[in-house]
């Protein structure tokens, strides 16, 4: 067994291949095997191996046994050191070794050709090819391998700038949306310190005189501004430690039915306006959940029909898909269009016409998600224009226990 005999034609339609996949490919992990066949085509072959740089030591980043020693891939050998030392002369280089007996068993006798793969000036790895038996590699070989090599490393270079443009954009998009961020967060706390600020300076202006229901309404503006002040922080802080993953959750088993009704009732408390039906298809299901945090999920889903769907009645239902709770909060407001059904989860997003309307800072259907999904569950949105908005909340049932069968 010596060079692969390949006709002149043969060799230039191999060629062309391996440049037109390494040209076409998306990433090397699907074309490197191809690599792998089209080289053994010209060179003969068992192993085929890259080894990348990691740190200071060279690491197999791909290997592949096509040879005859394939079903004893376990034991055989993957050049390493030979690697190593090619790496290091930056060239080249073939080397036979003998180990031991029976020197009739090929795999006792390995071939070993190796060449670095280098873009421009730079090392960036080495291809090694073990071969089993003799003879040693031939000119022809080294100049066929050395051709493979630079296509991997065209191949292996490009997808390193891939990932580093991506990382880029990553941190440039985090960038920007700390700079939104900033943005939106010193406008949305500004706007409750600007009517703080006024009030409190016009009931202290020294030239007017103020009537009793006038210092009392003012008064009422100012604490309101000071509560939504209040809660614009409370979310902003929940939502970053939503986001690094540092919001406690006191996870208790909970009858959602008792934890709903509560909820309501004192959402209505503090809205006198909201109208509210709810129906329980299933009673007794219990789930796994922080009655706060829910708590909190709910009370942004109403206070939100309150504010976008006034004068609608809220129908909240509670029924039992499966191993699941489905909870839908619906009203009959001017709904929502579907491109921002999806949207209005991100964090700060509004959709654009309620902006003047209505204040808010986007976050609260943000972190009703975050808090949703730290419960294994999901929150979506469904709406028909003119007719309202449903929000869908699944959570997993807990486990049944023998004595309490869930309905
Ligand atoms: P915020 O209320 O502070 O703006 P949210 O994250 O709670 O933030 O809501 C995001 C956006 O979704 C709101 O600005 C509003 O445009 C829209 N929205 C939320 N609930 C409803 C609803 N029930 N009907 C219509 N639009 C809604």
């Amino acid at each position: 067994m010596g060079d692969r005999t390949v006709s002149g034609d043969a060799l230039l339609a191999i060629i062309f291949e391996i440049s037109r996949q390494v040209a076409e490919a998306d990433d090397a992990s699907s074309v490197l095997p191809v690599l792998v066949s089209l080289t053994r085509r010209m060179v003969v072959f068992d192993n085929l191996i890259i080894y990348l740089p990691d740190e200071n030591e060279l690491q197999p980043y791909f290997a592949r046994a096509v040879g005859r020693g394939r079903s004893k891939e376990a034991e055989l050998p993957w050049g390493t050191e030979i690697a190593e030392k090619i790496y290091f002369q930056n060239k080249t280089s073939a080397f036979h070794e003998e180990i031991g007996e029976p020197k009739e068993d090929r795999v006792n006798a390995r071939m070993y050709l190796g060449t670095p793969l280098r873009q421009g000036n730079k090392k960036i790895g080495v291809l090694v090819l073990i071969r089993f038996g003799s003879p040693a590699y031939s000119d022809k070989d080294i100049s066929r391998l050395e051709y493979v090599a630079e296509n991997v490393a065209h191949l292996l270079e490009r997808e390193r700038l891939v990932s580093t443009i991506e990382k880029v954009e990553g941190s440039q998009r985090m960038w920007k949306m700390q700079e939104n961020f900033v943005a939106t967060v010193s406008h949305d706390l500004r706007t409750p310190l600007g009517f703080i600020k006024g009030y409190t300076t016009t009931l202290l202006r020294e030239d007017t005189e103020w009537d009793v229901p006038t210092y009392r309404e003012f008064l009422g503006i100012i604490d309101d501004e000071a509560d939504r002040l209040q809660a614009l922080i409370d979310n902003l802080l929940d939502s970053s430690r939503l986001q690094s993953g540092t919001l406690p959750m006191k996870f208790q088993r909970v009858e959602l039915d008792v934890l709903l009704r509560d909820m309501i009732q004192r959402t209505q408390l503090g809205d006198f306006n909201l109208k509210v039906q709810f129906d329980i298809k299933d009673p007794g299901m219990e789930v796994n959940a922080d009655p706060m945090r829910m708590g909190q999920v709910f009370d942004n889903l109403l206070s939100n029909a309150s504010k976008y769907a006034p004068g609608s009645t809220v129908c909240v239902t509670l029924s039992r898909e499966g191993g699941w709770a489905q909870v839908l909060v619906a009203d009959d407001g001017p709904g929502i269009e579907e491109e921002h059904l999806e949207k209005i989860f991100q964090r700060f997003y509004r959709i654009p016409e309620t902006k003047l309307a209505q204040r808010g800072s986007g976050l609260g259907l943000y972190i009703c998600r975050q808090i949703i999904n730290a419960h294994q569950g999901e929150i979506h949105a469904e709406s028909t224009e003119g007719e309202g908005t449903t929000f869908r909340i699944t959570l997993p049932l807990a486990e049944e226990t023998p004595d309490k069968k869930l309905s």
